[in-house]
């Protein structure tokens, strides 16, 4: 199979193909998607400036051929490739290159074949390419044509054309094709959903990209988005394992919107800046927590959405989440109001509050979990389990409740640590018990790199899920 594939590279031409130019695209991203370098791509299309405009068509030359083989990516070196150039298009270093093929000095030939890491170059030259996302989606009691539609953002006309139905009759148990009309953006920092952020990575600390829309139209596609999020969960909900069945949980992803939270450096595989942004890798641990939590059987809100990505793999994890300001609140009379103004802020925090205690109207088994990963140099690494407390005065449910997270937090070489704070966030919240989690110093950078990766990430939101169980047990 690898020889095969090994064969097909070595006669391959070089890949082209053509790229339109974006509003907002600049050369060093276009070059930085395709794992070009800007000097590459000015040449191969004949570029004398840095200007480039919307509609215009580059070629991209992707000069190498990778294919992907089961122990990571055979790698064919071509005239003119160093070992540093293979070394930063697979964002490996030179060492970890040489290791792993076992070679003793810097020198390579054309045609040798390299062992490279299992994540894909290639993938960063795939254009972003929209697609429909397609589905089985299964008939339960209770479920019309039209609410079935609705919920996937389809018409009845078009649902019942692709499952070739004719009357408007369903039945419980039947299997429907769905194909939804959120265009899914496939990006090795994404997916994303309706629109992708302009840059591959965040590439300063102050870099943002300002939201084209409206807060309403974000909101509008955000619980499109989760609409779709949500059918698949139920889809997969398997009713032997609801151990959180009457339990309503509150997810608050601790920034979005306006206010990134912390913002700090960290590097990659080649020794060059990346920054990670709190409040989008957080909220991508909230999604995973999100699902984990109703697939046990709980009821499960957002204080905050995104219009644009659910749960993302980025792969390789140089591939950081870049600071966008499109996230609202999940809240419909907020978005009403067409002002920046109404997106997450520091300003706003008592709206977090006021969501949560809407969907706490009916009292009982409520849980509240604010979620960050704070940049504090004076604290150890490790997670921070926050309950309220002021003057001596303690929430005790909420003590109880972070004591039972601390413990489910806790590593042997990385220990979670407790205190009580007057945080907004927690006053006045209608919760049975309510806390704040830093699931990471970000301080320490190698906190910052395990926030990084998807499936450390992932393991986050298990631990977190463990704290809940086991909170949910006592009470
Ligand atoms: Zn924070």
């Amino acid at each position: 199979m690898a020889c095969l594939l090994l064969s097909c590279a070595a006669h391959a031409p070089a890949l082209t193909e053509t790229y339109v130019v974006q509003r907002g695209d600049s050369l060093w991203e276009i070059a930085d998607q395709f794992s070009m370098s800007v000097t590459e791509l000015k040449r191969s299309n004949g570029l004398r400036s840095h200007h480039i405009y919307p509609g215009q068509r580059l070629l991209i030359r992707s000069e190498g051929r990778s294919t992907r083989s089961s122990s990571g990516v055979e790698y064919v070196v071509r005239r003119g490739d160093s070992l540093s150039k293979i070394a930063a298009r697979f964002s490996m270093s030179v060492t970890e290159l040489k290791r792993i093929n076992g070679l003793r000095s810097n020198q390579i030939y054309p045609g040798q074949k390299l062992r490279t890491r299992a994540y894909v170059a290639q993938q960063a030259r795939t254009r972003p390419s929209l697609s429909h996302v397609e589905m089985d989606y299964v008939v339960r009691r209770g479920d019309s044509l039209s609410k079935i539609a609705a919920r996937f953002s389809m018409s009845v006309t078009e649902l019942k054309r692709s499952n070739g139905i004719r009357s408007d009759r369903i039945y419980v148990g039947q299997r429907l094709k769905i194909r939804t009309r959120l265009q899914k953006i496939a990006m090795d920092n994404g997916p994303y959903y309706f629109s992708r952020p302009k840059a591959a990575v965040q590439r300063s600390r102050g870099y943002r990209e300002v939201p084209p829309k409206k807060p309403i139209e974000d909101y509008r596609n955000a619980q499109n988005l989760m609409g779709v999020f949500n059918a698949n969960i139920t889809m997969r909900r398997d009713s032997r394992s609801q151990t959180l069945r009457g339990w309503r949980i509150v997810l608050d992803p601790g920034h979005g919107g306006r206010d990134p939270g912390a913002i700090v450096s960290n590097l990659d595989g080649n020794n060059r800046s990346v920054y990670v942004v709190e409040d989008e890798f957080v909220y991508d641990i909230a999604l995973r927590l999100y699902q984990k939590l109703r697939l046990a059987g709980a009821e499960v809100e957002m204080t905050v959405i995104s219009p644009n990505h659910l749960i993302r793999e980025n792969n390789p994890p140089a591939r950081t989440f870049v600071h966008e300001q499109n996230e609202v609140y999940n809240d419909v009379s907020v978005n009403r109001r067409n002002s920046f103004s109404v997106r997450p802020g520091l300003h706003n925090i008592v709206q977090r509050v006021k969501i949560a205690n809407r969907f706490f109207a009916r009292r009982g088994k409520t849980l509240f979990i604010s979620l960050h990963a704070d940049n504090t140099p004076t604290r150890p690494k490790g997670p921070l389990v926050i309950y309220w407390s002021r003057r001596g005065k303690i929430d005790s449910r909420s003590r109880s409740f972070a004591r039972i997270m601390e413990r489910a937090l806790d590593l042997p070489d990385v220990p979670a640590q407790i205190g009580g704070r007057n945080l907004a966030v927690l006053r006045g919240n209608l919760a049975q018990a309510e806390i704040l989690v830093e699931i990471r110093n970000v301080h320490d950078k190698g906190e910052a790199w395990a926030l990084r990766s998807h499936k450390i990430r992932d393991s986050d939101a298990d631990r977190i899920l463990r704290g809940i169980l086991n909170y949910a047990k006592r009470y």
